[in-house]
């Protein structure tokens, strides 16, 4: 049996990462095929990207989910930064976050991010956290200090904020949506026959209704969402999402291949294949996302700045169509 130890050379050695799955039995290892090939690190950008990190001692969802675009994001000094400590108060079966009891906020935090933010001269920046059940407002008011922080530090960065769910924490996404984010990202990560299984701890109906009230609250802000793929949903079932999320206003999909961090998460059922996706990519577009990013390797944050430059593109395309039309 395989014991689940932090590989990362955590600072602190604090043991288990994901206490919660110790006694889980091992999930079969299924190769990895041709088609997924990454990037490895070690360019002198790569390491200046780990310097700034470290330097202004913040996380990463990119180090700490084990993404595998590293070595291609931080050679071009794109880091996603992960805000509100290193532990989440979930226990998705995915995930490769650490969980357990988190610690106090940080209240330098917010100022940390926006000079790295500076100093790694983002265009485009996605800010992301670990999920605090234990605050009463699930972290809403720090997520609103970092994107004031950022704004004022690098006042021509574009923020994304990629956000929990904010489950039974009333009021908590207005502050978020009142700070004024360029995008509001919040993932469904899976079909809502696979939630008990994959993301136990949330609810598929909240999570679109999340987004579908940052609509209400600001028609202007664009919102995005993203699911994993090869974790046994069925294409119908994708379908039926994509279908949910244009229902709730949602401007931009992303699908991405599930890659089992441990061999005690959820098990990966297949490796959909480029061209499954490139279907994919094809039936968002014919249901009206204004944006679709869809690949193998696929992340939420993966080339988002570049995907942002398109959407916004793409709203002023139709818009101007939508005006032309009117006249
Ligand atoms: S895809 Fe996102 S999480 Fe992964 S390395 Fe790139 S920026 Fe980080």
């Amino acid at each position: 049996m395989a014991i689940l130890i932090d590989s990362r050379g955590d600072k602190e050695h604090r043991g288990l990462r994901h206490p919660e799955k110790a006694g889980r039995p091992d999930t079969p290892l299924v190769p990895k095929p041709a088609w997924i090939r990454v990037k490895a690190g070690g360019s002198p950008q790569y390491a200046e990207t780990l310097n700034v990190v470290r330097e202004h001692g913040l996380n990463t969802v990119c180090q700490e989910a084990a993404c595998p675009n590293i070595g291609e994001c931080w050679s071009k000094r794109h880091a996603t930064m992960m805000i509100m400590g290193d532990t989440c108060t979930r226990a998705c079966s995915f995930c490769n976050v650490r969980t357990g009891k988190p610690g106090p906020l940080d209240g330098g935090e917010p100022e940390r991010v926006a000079q790295a933010v500076a100093k790694l001269a983002l265009d485009h920046v996605v800010i992301t956290s670990v999920d605090r059940d234990d605050l009463d407002d699930g972290g809403a008011e720090h997520f609103a200090r970092v994107i004031a922080a950022v704004r004022s530090a690098a006042p021509n960065t574009t923020i994304e904020v990629l956000t929990p769910d904010f489950l039974r924490k009333p009021g908590a996404l207005e502050v978020v949506v009142a700070a004024r984010p360029d995008v509001f990202n919040h993932n469904l990560e899976t079909v809502p026959g696979l939630y008990p299984a994959i993301r136990p701890g949330a609810r598929y109906f909240h999570s679109l209704r999340l987004l579908q009230q940052v609509k209400e609250i600001d028609g202007t802000m664009f919102t995005k969402s993203g699911i994993m793929v090869g974790l046994g949903e069925t294409r119908e079932q994708v379908l039926q999402v994509m279908d949910d999320m244009r229902s709730a206003d949602i401007d931009f999909i992303t699908i991405g291949q599930y890659m089992q961090p441990t061999r005690k998460h959820a098990a990966l059922d297949r490796y959909v294949t480029p061209q499954e996706f490139a279907a994919y990519e094809q039936a968002a577009r014919g249901k009206g996302f204004l944006q679709v990013a869809a690949s193998p390797l696929t992340r939420s944050s993966y080339h988002a700045g570049d995907d942002f430059a398109r959407l916004r593109e793409a709203r002023r395309v139709l818009q101007a169509r939508e005006m032309s039309s009117i006249r």
